[in-house]
């Protein structure tokens, strides 16, 4: 049987486990890429590891989230990732050379390979033919090591594009139109393949706008064949070399399909508050338009960016619009600045931001109270712009500067002919603002300003674990109410010991202080412990305030994976009511807990104060157990790498 692309590519990077949907394998990563945001602690994660050098193909360290330096944490934060690169042999793309997923796309993407990344919108590689996929800054530490990527075996679903795009209709309304059709929930454990004749009449920044907000459908990645539309953008990059032609195979299978007639789609919106939440801008009518933010990693390429610059040309911002407009990158800037493009955008009235995430990760240009902006982004949440009761449409670039000349909601096909913008045959070719790492074995200081702490590792597991239940919650709880994140804490992320002062504290207050004066101990919960986010401070935490183990009715299925690589051991009740067998305050302890995990799920937990003993499940796979054993995912590599 024949495989399709992301098959191919798989079983190319395959280490271990079956390609059957659902079952875990483990695949060998070829690039990583780590942000401001996530990488701190990635970094902080890899020193603890002892590997002198990372091991990848090519691995860098972008910074493009926090570029704004209101306080000293987050240039204390940017100098640390740049000295702990180059001694480690991460390439450093500096502040200002852009976002990373379209500088990586630019400059680094190969077609073939496989990318991880510790931000969501890596899937962004998979319009040249990447697999590129998200994930957690500790899976990027470990990969960075050489060590595998674990993930669940997706399904791949095609997505077959059939025609061409009429006038004025984009890549932004094709990933809108798939959206609407499959949910925000619709891709979650898939792969999505992109297949049919359309895609041929697609540039490889329109089909990166398309698997960057493959993110938005919740899936593990989306890729594009490579062709020689990519061999054309990589020659105009000045890497032809980097290419390889990819297709999935004729009688390649797929689990779902789904067709989208290219010549029948028009220009889409995602309205307030969800991506998925897709009508036709003719529908949704006029509605008067506040602001204007035209960017992010999904809608800021040069053809976006050409495009903008030709509606807005001769023309005025309307008076009630504030337009803002951040190129994606610094070789974008350059060839708007050389053509003539931003005169044109800075003429028409446009506020020109810097090449970074801005106003997307709500660093600048919150819109007013209740106000509408349209936004070229990937996503609408409430609140994410830094203003609640704003209201946020995802549109393509052209929507976007069409409504900013006249001020409503404004379909582009309404202006006339559309502009004719091709891609250039060469773009600008400057590297100078990403800087290479240091040779191997130079001596490199790593600069650790007030703000980097060192990061918590854990102790292989002892044999006899033993502590007080040292908080006792309910169901539901989530990594919000385990590591509160907001503004205030934001720039704290690579310190961990300061945010551990925070830990459950929506719970009770007490708990950081108990839980050190108790040398740590046991948390207890109820069912769905650890829902929400992926945030991997939830299981740091209370790894630094000495957490052993956590007792619950039931586990959110990533807090429990974050809590296993943390070595924090993850028990549910065997009997659910045995909840109530635990108090505050008891003594609990599991005897030969290293042999107890070694046989089986099911181990015993003395309840001391109460004389009692309780039965509690301890589900991990054969890694998983060693990894416990060995003290977390860290301490595992380590050992795999002696
Ligand atoms: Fe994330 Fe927005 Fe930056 Fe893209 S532009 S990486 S979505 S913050």
């Amino acid at each position: 049987m024949g495989l399709n692309l992301a098959q191919k590519i798989i079983k190319e990077h395959l280490i271990s486990g079956e390609m059957t949907p659902g079952s875990e394998i483990s695949i060998r990563i070829d690039q990583t890429l780590t942000q401001d945001s996530t990488g701190t602690m990635a970094y902080l994660q890899f020193e603890a590891m002892g590997i002198p050098r990372v091991k990848t193909k090519k691995s860098v360290a972008y910074i493009d989230h926090n570029t704004l330096q209101a306080g000293f944490e987050n240039a204390d934060d940017h100098k640390y990732i740049q000295t702990v690169t180059s001694k480690h042999g991460v390439y450093f793309s500096r502040p200002g050379n852009g976002i990373c997923h379209q500088v990586q796309l630019e400059r680094f993407g190969v077609p073939g390979m496989t990318l991880l990344g510790s931000d969501s919108h890596t899937p962004t590689g998979g319009g040249i033919g990447m697999l590129a996929i998200g994930a957690g800054g500790l899976d990027v530490a470990v990969a960075m090591g050489g060590g595998p990527y674990y993930m669940m075996m997706p399904k791949v679903c095609r997505v077959v594009l059939k025609g061409a795009l009429r006038p004025w209709v984009t890549a932004k309304d094709i990933i809108l139109e798939v959206l609407r059709n499959l949910s925000v929930k619709g891709g979650v454990g898939k792969v999505i393949e992109y297949a049919g004749d359309g895609i041929k009449s697609l540039t490889v920044p329109e089909r990166a706008t398309i698997t960057n907000m493959g993110a938005e459908l919740g899936a593990t990645t989306s890729i594009f064949p490579s062709d020689e539309v990519t061999r054309e953008f990589l020659k105009a990059q000045g890497r032809e070399n980097d290419w390889v032609e990819l297709k999935p195979d004729e009688d390649a299978q797929y689990d779902e399909e789904l067709v989208i007639e290219l010549d029948k789609l028009e220009p889409l919106a995602a309205q307030p508050h969800s991506p998925d939440n897709v009508a036709k801008i003719r529908d949704i009518g006029k509605l008067k338009v506040d602001q204007v933010a035209i960017g992010s990693c999904t809608n800021s390429s040069y053809m976006d960016m050409m495009k903008v610059a030709a509606i807005l040309k001769g023309k005025k911002v309307h008076p009630n619009v504030s337009l803002v407009i951040a190129p994606g990158s610094r070789q974008v800037l350059t060839m708007l600045a050389q053509n003539g493009a931003l005169a044109d955008m800075v003429a028409a009235g446009a506020r020109i931001l810097e090449s970074a995430c801005g106003p997307c990760i709500g660093m600048g240009q919150a819109p007013a109270t209740d106000a509408i902006s349209l936004r070229t982004f990937n996503r609408n949440f409430e609140g994410r712009s830094g203003t609640k009761s704003a209201k946020v449409y995802l549109v393509s670039p052209e929507t976007a500067a069409a409504s900013a000349i006249t001020g409503v909601l404004t379909d582009p096909s309404e202006l006339g002919e559309a502009p004719k913008v091709s891609m250039p045959e060469k773009f600008v070719i400057d590297d100078s603002m990403v800087l290479e790492p240091a040779p191997e074995g130079a001596d490199v200081e790593v600069v650790r300003g007030p703000n980097i702490k060192p990061f918590p590792i854990n102790k292989a597991l002892e044999d006899k674990v033993n502590g007080k239940a040292l908080i006792k919650v309910g169901d539901n709880i989530t990594t919000d109410h385990i590591m509160p994140s907001n503004a205030k804490l934001l720039p704290f992320r690579s310190n961990v010991p300061y945010l551990a002062e925070f830990c459950l504290t929506p719970c009770d207050a007490d708990f950081p202080k108990r839980a050190k004066e108790n040398g740590g101990g046991f948390i207890v919960g109820g069912s769905n412990y650890g829902q929400g986010s992926s945030r991997e401070h939830a299981a740091l935490a209370p790894l630094q305030l000495g957490i052993k183990g956590v007792i619950a009715k039931s586990f959110a299925r990533i807090h429990m994976a974050n809590l296993i690589n943390s070595g924090i051991i993850p028990m549910t009740f065997e009997n659910e009511a045995d909840y109530d067998e635990i108090d505050m305050g008891d003594e609990l302890v599991i005897e030969n807990a290293r042999d107890q995990i070694k046989n089986g799920s099911s181990i015993v937990v003395k309840n001391v104060t109460k004389g009692k003993d309780i039965k509690v499940n301890v589900s991990l796979s054969e890694r998983q157990v060693e990894m416990i054993l060995a003290g977390g995912l860290l301490n595992y590599t380590r050992q795999q790498n002696q």
